[in-house]
């Protein structure tokens, strides 16, 4: 076949094949086109999962009738016009081509009342051949209504790929979901095959109006046990909300980021909230969040994915560090925002990924950076036998007359239940703590907190250990020795691709050392940190923690159990044990009240 210019129409469906992958893809372009042209109600009428039609009514600008064909073409747009425009691009589409892509694959109806307009509306069908005809007068109120009936009508390989409608409109919920978490202000109504799905009046413009929105969309459990979470360093800025670790998901099913008001899913992004949530949830579990990420348009490339799903970072270790930052004391801080330190080892820092930052990176670390003490077997193995000895449960002043003082946050101790759970009276109601796991995560604290106060003991290897690398993992030794080091272990580069051990920290004697080196040596040179070494200290220290917590079944005098209150609110991430369940939950005297039918 001789080389040719395809016809225009193939073009846009071959288009089309990046972006309209199924009806909820076609709805999300709609939507954001809405919310480009500013409006504040959207109508959302789905039929068949959205297959046999979707229509999206909006009440914004509008488009004016000698500008409907345009809108319909290929690379056309009123949104950029130069580079410039591009790199510092604000609204959500800009690439010209959603419409003529969905155009080319189903049949579709462009219907605008252009505000500034000549007060009258106006409707185009797509053509085929983009050779289009006169727009005709139609009624419409003051905003735009597209209409895509038929997805893949003309399509047949594309159709066999969708879903049943059931499916499929799932998808479409999905991504009205995402559109409603990020901007409570709009009012939005969906309908499906008729019937209303889903009616969201519109609420403030202040972050957090969403409040009320989170309950409808998420579920009564986000609303109830969330975590807001608002700071901001620099140019960067995060707010949103984090389910309390305790109540994580079996599915990573709420997980919603926002770049700039743009929901997107992003590598770097997904290890930061990761990391944070580390050393605080339940194996198999899965974190839940709506976060919004705020910076200058200029360090974000948007260009980078056709459905615009993905980002690019310009400074992408500098957001790690700082959505891993927040989100860590954040967690550590827990449900009663207390005061406490997170004691955090610092991220390797690989001096080739720090590009000179516009923005002051936020200090991630409470390191230590007196070097480690090379200490034998015996003395680091008291040092771990002391931590854990002193009484996690010393009554102290303030804990025997509890009543005298301000009032504690975990309220005042009445009672043991079954040698199990404690019992303590708050200003609002009860507070139930399952004794074991609290002091569980006390014990585990504690003993990082030692570990991390510069006295990470190491023990030379009587027989070094070789490990085989590759070549890029043998180079990282270069920039983080000292880090590792640190860290407790001391690794030579003896061959181009093999490398030696020769201390490793004292706890870590007994793991896998080769397995270890090789996995933190791969997790630098992949992305520039490895949290390979964190991970295994925490493990030894957790069941360290765990053997040495107090049983259940004990009985504990009044003076302990608020001396144990007392310790909970200095302590962080107390909200979950080292297993990542909760230590203590509320019951509020408003529920009590309702239990009983009182005040009614
Ligand atoms: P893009 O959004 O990347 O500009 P589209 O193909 O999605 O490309 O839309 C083309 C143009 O049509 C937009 O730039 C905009 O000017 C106009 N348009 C599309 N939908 C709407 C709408 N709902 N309200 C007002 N204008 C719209
Ligand atoms: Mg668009």
């Amino acid at each position: 076949m001789p080389i040719q210019i395809l016809p225009t129409h193939l073009i846009s469906q071959i288009a089309a094949g990046e972006v309209v992958e199924r009806p909820a893809a076609v709805l999300k372009e709609l939507i954001e086109n809405s919310l480009d042209a500013q409006c504040q109600n959207l109508l959302i009428d789905v039929e068949h999962g959205g297959i046999k039609q979707l229509r999206v009514r909006d009440d914004g600008d509008g488009i004016p009738a000698a500008q409907l064909a345009l809108a319909l073409t290929r690379h056309a747009t009123s949104k950029v016009a130069s580079l410039a425009d591009l790199e510092a691009v604000t609204t959500l589409g800009f690439r010209g081509e959603a419409l003529p892509s969905i155009a080319a694959v189903s049949r579709l109806t462009l219907t605008s009342h252009a505000k500034n307009g000549d007060g009258s509306a106006w409707t185009l069908a797509g053509a085929a051949d983009g050779d289009y005809a006169a727009p005709r007068p139609a009624v419409h109120p003051p905003g735009t209504s597209v209409e895509v009936r038929d997805l893949f009508f003309n399509i047949p390989a594309r159709r066999k790929f969708l879903r049943t409608a059931k499916t499929e409109f799932e998808h479409v919920q999905q991504v009205v979901r995402r559109l409603a978490l990020a901007r409570p202000d709009l009012g939005v109504q969906l309908r499906h095959e008729g019937r209303t799905v889903l009616e969201l009046a519109p609420l403030g413009t202040e972050p957090t109006a969403l409040l009320p929105r989170l309950a409808q969309l998420l579920g009564e459990p986000f609303a109830a046990h969330t975590l807001r979470l608002d700071a901001a360093a620099g140019e960067l800025h995060v707010q949103g909300w984090v389910l309390r670790p305790a109540f994580a998901r079996s599915q990573p099913d709420q997980q919603f980021f926002y770049v700039n008001g743009r929901m997107v899913r992003d590598k770097v992004v997904l290890h930061a909230v990761r990391q944070a949530f580390s050393d605080v949830l339940q194996h198999g579990r899965h974190p839940a969040y709506v976060l919004f990420l705020t910076l200058p348009p200029r360090q974000v490339d948007v260009n980078v994915h056709p459905a615009k799903s993905e980002v690019r970072f310009r400074h992408s270790r500098q957001i790690h560090d700082f959505l891993l930052h927040e989100l860590h004391k954040r967690l550590a801080q827990g449900i009663l925002n207390l005061p406490v330190v997170p004691p955090v080892i610092a991220p390797a820092r690989a001096p080739a990924l720090t590009i000179a930052p516009t923005v002051a990176a936020p200090a991630v670390v409470n390191a230590p950076a007196a070097a480690p003490r090379q200490v034998n077997d015996e003395r680091a193995r008291y040092q771990i036998e002391h931590t854990l000895q002193q009484p996690l449960i010393a009554p102290t002043a303030s804990s025997l007359e509890p009543a005298m003082l301000a009032p504690a946050p975990l309220g005042v101790a009445l009672a043991q239940l079954n040698g199990v759970y404690l019992l303590a009276q708050t200003a609002t109601g009860l507070v139930i703590v399952d004794i074991h796991a609290a002091h569980e995560r006390i014990g585990y604290e504690r003993l990082k907190t030692a570990w991390l106060a510069g006295q990470v003991a190491r023990q030379a290897l009587l027989l070094p250990v070789t490990v085989p690398v590759s070549r890029p993992e043998a180079d990282v030794l270069v920039s983080h020795s000292a880090w590792l080091q640190r860290l407790g272990l001391v690794i030579d580069r003896i061959g181009i691709e093999q490398v030696l051990v020769r201390e490793v920290p004292v706890l870590l004697q007994h793991t896998d050392i080769k397995r270890l080196v090789a996995d933190v040596l791969a997790d630098l040179a992949a992305t520039g940190y490895s949290t390979g070494v964190e991970e295994a200290l925490h493990a030894v220290l957790a069941t360290l923690a765990c053997h040495s917590a107090v049983r259940a079944q004990r009985q504990l005098t009044l003076a302990e159990m608020n001396a144990l209150l007392h310790e909970m609110t200095t302590v962080a991430r107390i909200d979950q044990c080292n297993h990542g369940r909760p230590t203590w939950i509320a019951i509020e005297q408003r529920e009590l009240d309702r239990w009983f039918a009182r005040g009614r």
